[in-house]
């Protein structure tokens, strides 16, 4: 049984009460790890060390050249350890190895991005429209950062968090999910190998009533980089406002994954099953609303099932499997209830529709990949985000039919559009609302290319050159050259 600790001011220590919680391994259903149960004043002891960080010692006298070389060696000594790292996901979170691998080998990329970007944020000299004054700006780091991650691929959203926020000066406290705290504290060893001093970077875990909440509302904490659902992303935008924190919240999404009659079919078909089916549906980006124009919807329909009936569900760990187990055993009820919400609303189902029982998945909470037909967008399993293999197929007759369905829900994060003609590419590229639009392809990513939400999927963006200045904070600079103080009264 392995057993982890949480991360303080540069050491491993228990928690103030002793407590730890049961870590399970979804494969095998079964408790592999202990971790540390933390509370208020655990938060309390890592956001003081975190804000000792910032504001004294090595940290704040360091050049921003030299942060961005301690940034970059963080991002060498992930490349180096992937495969463990990936191992830790794995046996977490339930993830395959194959996806975890390639995700872990792409990861130190925001290290080696953002530490290249810490000494290339310039202020401006403003050309001022009064005589007598030299004006300037200069962004600064906002302070303490609480980073809270999702369960479904800790160590990435914590690249999108963690590469910005130290690149730009920032100290951080990080809280990962009950469910997969073990990566994140393997990966922290790698923080103090790579030479950042004590309390730049802490790790508390624990619970969201425990940890979650002292944390994003503990005063010393001036800003909060989220991911997970969104009504968790509502609370703590509502508490962080009693405190002007910063926020960007990453959220869910129940993206349109849109195909046009004239579209490369066998593409389009890869594309849907990527976008549902793929690290078992457990992403913010699944495209798991399905819109097919009318005229090709069997002969897509028949194509797409003789696909994912070929998924291979199984171990994780084997680089075989290409449906993995879900990651939690609240969130496996959750998804078997939106498939009997689906049944009862009158959807048609295709494919799956209820646990796995098959003899290679074991005891582990798996769910077959599951499709359902005839759904209409008001459907609850339209509408709401599932998180997991579930796939809604909706039809539409034309474009102006296809926008409007693909805007018609309350998230707005992810979408595909799957068409040879290039002015409609681009039409549905500025009407669809969502941060992100992949056109014939799906499930893309990149360190360079921003990211984040529309409508209730989020605040914000991660990755890319604007995602440093959601950490920083802009200052005006002043300098009497020579003007006369005349009028005290009046505006100067
Ligand atoms: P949750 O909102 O349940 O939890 C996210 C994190 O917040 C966890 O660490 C959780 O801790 C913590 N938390 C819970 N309550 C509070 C609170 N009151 N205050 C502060 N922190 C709290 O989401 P899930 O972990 O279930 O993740 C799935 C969701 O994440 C989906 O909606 C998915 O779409 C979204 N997501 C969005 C992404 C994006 O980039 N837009 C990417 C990946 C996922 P604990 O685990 O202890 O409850």
């Amino acid at each position: 049984m392995e057993n982890f600790k949480m991360y303080i001011d540069g050491e491993f220590v228990e928690t103030a009460s002793g407590k730890s919680f049961d870590s399970y391994n979804p494969f095998t259903g079964k408790v592999w790890a202990q971790v540390a149960e933390g509370g208020a004043e655990d938060v309390d002891r890592a956001v003081k060390a975190a804000h000792r960080a910032f504001t004294e010692g090595a940290w704040p006298e360091l050049t921003a050249s030299q942060r961005g070389m301690l940034v970059h060696r963080l991002g060498d000594l992930v490349a180096r350890d992937a495969k463990k790292l990936a191992e830790f996901e794995v046996m977490d979170n339930g993830k395959l190895i194959a996806e975890m691998q390639g995700q872990l080998n792409y990861v130190p990329q925001w290290y080696y991005y953002y530490g290249g970007l810490a000494d290339k944020i310039e202020g401006a000299v403003i050309p001022l429209d009064k005589k007598g004054y030299f004006n300037f700006t200069r962004h600064e780091p906002l302070g303490v950062v609480a980073a809270i991650t999702a369960w479904n691929s800790p160590l990435l959203l914590l690249a999108w968090k963690l590469a910005p926020a130290l690149a730009a000066g920032c100290t951080v406290v990080v809280k990962p999910s009950e469910f997969t705290s073990a990566s994140t504290l393997e990966f922290v060893k790698l923080v103090k190998e790579a030479g950042f001093p004590d309390g730049v970077v802490n790790v508390v875990t624990g619970f969201g009533k425990d940890v979650g909440v002292p944390l994003t509302t503990h005063p010393l904490v001036k800003k909060i980089a989220f991911t997970g659902s969104d009504g968790t992303g509502r609370a703590i935008n509502e508490a962080a406002a009693k405190t002007f924190k910063r926020v960007t919240l990453e959220l869910g999404g129940k993206s349109p994954n849109i195909v046009f009659d004239d579209a490369n079919l066998e593409d389009a078909v890869n594309g849907a099953v990527s976008g549902i089916f793929a690290a078992t549906g457990q992403t913010c980006i699944a495209g798991s609303r399905l819109l097919l124009q009318e005229s090709i919807h069997d002969q897509f329909m028949d194509k797409l099932l003789a696909l994912a009936k070929t998924a291979r569900m199984g171990d994780p760990m084997s680089m075989e499997t290409q449906v993995g187990p879900i990651t939690t055993q609240p969130q496996y009820d959750k998804v078997l209830s939106y498939i009997d919400i689906a049944k009862t609303e009158g959807a048609k189902l295709a494919l799956g529709g209820g646990p796995a029982t098959r003899p290679e998945c074991g005891e582990g909470w798996f769910v077959e990949p599951t499709v359902f037909t005839d759904v209409t967008n008001t459907m609850r399993i339209a509408q709401e985000e599932v998180f997991g293999p579930v796939l809604s197929v909706i039809k539409f007759k034309d474009e102006e039919e296809a926008a409007n369905i693909a805007n018609d829900v309350r998230f707005g994060l992810g979408s595909g559009v799957w068409t040879h003609d290039i002015g409609r590419a681009i039409r549905m590229s500025e009407r669809i609302q969502a941060g992100t639009v992949w056109v014939n392809t799906y499930r893309a990513v990149s360190y360079m290319s921003p990211f984040g939400g529309y409508k209730d999927s989020g605040l914000g963006r991660e990755s890319g050159i604007e995602s440093i200045y959601e950490y920083l904070q802009t200052k005006s600079v002043w300098i009497n050259t020579g003007a006369k103080t005349g009028n005290p009264f009046v505006l100067r």
